[in-house]
């Protein structure tokens, strides 16, 4: 499954108020997003006087990234909690924004929700940058990775040459006398 897509014209022919509630697990492949794993989630879909109300619940994806710190592969969890879109039946007369704009396909009566679920996992998905929130990174003088060892060159030895070098010149500068 690469689109996902759901029937609607049970719904479509219901009252207005009435709802079904859809789970999915699929493979959906996103447009610029690396992930590891399938997209699961919920989807209700509520009919209301111009088309139908669709909220997504419980979005989770794996996704694929590198830390921006220690620079090593990881796979953080993107979850949306509630997304919500509107698909009209008709194109309205005035419309805001074409790209927030969503319509029910009326040739077979379904609607297609992968660009919503793709907008709102985009959206959750920049603020995790590092593998952990403690993660200590590479070290800036030999490049090793600080999480799984520490090198001899800790910052605390650069702190302490840094105090100790006034006093190194003064001591060369006698030294020479
Ligand atoms: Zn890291
Ligand atoms: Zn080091």
């Amino acid at each position: 499954m690469d689109k996902l897509i759901f029937k609607v014209s049970e719904i479509l022919q219901s009252q207005i108020g009435n709802s079904e509630v859809y789970s999915f697990d699929v493979p959906l492949e996103l447009e610029n997003i690396e992930k590891s794993g399938n997209i699961t989630g919920k989807v209700e879909i509520m009919r209301i006087e111009d088309g139908l109300n669709v909220i997504a619940r419980d979005i989770e994806m794996t996704s694929n990234s590198k830390c921006t710190k220690c620079l090593k592969d990881f796979h953080p969890k993107v979850k949306v909690k509630f997304a919500e879109r509107q698909f009209m039946i008709e194109k309205p007369l005035k419309v805001e924004d074409e790209n927030d704009l969503y319509l029910i396909n009326k040739k077979n009566y379904t609607i297609d929700a992968t660009e919503m679920v793709r907008q709102e996992i985009i959206l959750h998905f920049s603020i995790i940058s590092v593998c952990s929130t403690g993660c200590k990174g590479l070290c800036p003088y030999c490049g090793k990775n600080k999480n799984l060892a520490k090198c001899t060159c800790s910052e605390l030895d650069e702190a302490d040459f840094e105090e100790n070098k006034p006093l190194m010149a003064l001591k060369e500068f006698f030294n020479k006398k």
